[in-house]
């Protein structure tokens, strides 16, 4: 791709509105829609806004139930675990809906030093976490190589005689130029991710205020294009749900996700559908513009799980524990556990400084675990694509034709038997060996039940981070 087509809006605004603009369809279209589906070769624009039109209950129960198949299907009885480590909540931008905005004087300002990142890292990592996603608001003092030797010094720390460390560390950051990208690459990032919060330019502008880096809309939008030419192919999207029409917004992740199929031969890695919280300071977040009704935010998650049913879709801890276990059966494939949004929150003092958002679930990270477990859904931590160089490409290669299940569950099973015999309370150690029998029990691929079984017995004896 070219400068020019770089730069290029390929939200086509005037098209999503009038994809939304029509009738409810009959229960014909909506069956030849889900029958597509059910074959696991996503869905098109189109028939994403035929979905999304749908009202009635009993057909939105359908759409569900086929949502329930495909992940399934797909990505069976798992569930990715990880933790955000906000490095900083000092930002040059005002976005009117986020606490850590510029003029929001009512919160404590901090950016962490490399030693208090270390802090936080060794906090996560007696938990049990072996994924993080660093995160922090934009400004000069925390730029690229602030980030990059965070993420250097998140690798470096071990905990318990060097048996525990981060194994994966994806960054949500600002929109950056391609040098940048360049340089991040360099530090074996697995997800670069960045939300667009809304992908109607207009409304852009009214919750990004002129004057600020965010306000550019185009230069948000084209940021995984820049990613890409920075040689970064591993990237997620998403958008902030609230701020605007919830259809328009999953429209807007689905064309997001059609160009970089289009340009780079593969999708977003993952999407993230946050949905906004009360946050101090933040007038937008204390009266949500466009709130999305429960009803439809679990019709969303499962229309993105049968439209991109290869993407892993994220679930943060803005949501409560009760919309967290239903929607783990529809769609979520990922999910944050024991989350502070606040820096320096794990290793000091909680309330020490401001958090970006009001949490809707502040379970520790064993009782999430535990909750898992009683839904029969395995906490994995597992980081094997990204360290076997499985990433972009060469993933979907291996996703689309169904192949990657034979990784995903055996890496599963020996991240969660690790967290078990180093982590987990006697209870839980009961209950979550259970839940691995059973699993074993049901698998379809015997060939692999003896090697499965071998390595569960070598991490008995005491060897970690096994896996395919
Ligand atoms: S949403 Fe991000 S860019 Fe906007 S004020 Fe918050 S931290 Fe800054
Ligand atoms: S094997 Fe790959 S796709 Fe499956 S859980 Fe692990 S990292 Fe994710």
């Amino acid at each position: 791709m070219n400068t020019k087509d770089r730069n290029k809006v390929f939200i086509d605004r005037d098209y999503l509105w009038s994809l939304i603009d029509r009738k409810a369809p009959n229960q014909n279209e909506i069956n030849d829609i889900l029958n597509k589906a059910l074959k696991l070769k996503g869905l098109n624009l189109e028939e994403v806004a035929t979905l999304l039109n749908v009202e009635d209950k009993q057909q939105i129960q359908q759409i569900m139930d086929v949502a329930h198949k495909v992940k399934e299907e797909i990505y069976g009885k798992r569930l990715v675990l990880f933790a955000p480590i906000y490095t900083g909540n000092v930002c040059c931008n005002n976005c009117t809906y986020c606490s850590f905005r510029k003029d929001n004087h009512l919160i404590k300002r901090k950016i962490l030093s490399m030693e208090e990142i270390e802090a936080e890292t060794s906090a996560l990592l007696k938990q049990g976490h072996k994924r993080v996603l660093l995160i922090c608001g934009e400004n000069n003092k925390n730029g690229t190589e602030y980030m990059c030797e965070a993420i250097r010094r998140t690798y470096s720390v071990r905990e318990n005689n060097g048996r525990d460390y981060i194994r994966r560390i994806n960054v949500e950051l600002a929109p950056m130029e391609v040098e940048d990208f360049r340089m991040l690459h360099q530090e074996k990032i697995g997800t670069y991710v960045c939300f667009q919060e809304t992908y109607d330019s207009e409304l852009y502008k009214r919750f990004h205020p002129a004057g600020t880096p965010k306000a550019d809309y185009a230069y948000r939008l084209t940021v995984m294009d820049r990613a890409q030419e920075g040689g970064i192919n591993d990237v997620g999207i998403g958008a902030l749900f609230g701020l605007g029409d919830y259809r328009f917004e999953v429209l807007g992740l689905m064309q997001h996700a059609k160009h970089l199929e289009d340009c780079y031969g593969c999708g977003p890695h993952t999407v993230s559908i946050p949905r906004l919280e009360p946050a101090i300071g933040a007038p937008d977040a204390e009266n949500v513009p466009m709130p999305v009704k429960d009803e439809d935010f679990k019709k969303l998650v499962a229309i993105i799980r049968i439209a991109l049913p290869y993407t892993g879709m994220i679930l943060s801890t803005r949501e409560n524990a009760t919309m967290r276990n239903e929607l783990i059966n529809y769609g979520i494939s990922q999910i944050s556990a024991g989350s502070k949004t606040n820096p320096g929150a794990y290793s000091e003092d909680e309330k020490g400084t401001g958090s970006q958002f009001e949490l809707g679930d502040n379970r520790e990270m064993e009782d999430v675990i535990n909750s898992f477990i009683d839904e029969g859904y395995i906490p994995s931590f597992c980081t094997g694509c990204y360290r076997k160089g499985r990433v972009g490409e060469d993933f979907m290669d291996l996703a689309k034709p169904g192949l990657i299940k034979q990784y995903c569950l055996p890496n599963a099973i020996f991240t969660f038997e690790e967290y078990l015999k180093d982590f987990a309370s006697e209870q839980t150690q009961i209950k979550g060996r259970q839940l691995i029998k059973d699993m074993l029990a049901e698998y379809d691929q015997k060939q692999l039940i003896s090697k499965i079984e071998e390595n569960l017995n070598n991490i008995d004896n005491g060897q970690r981070d096994i896996y395919f």
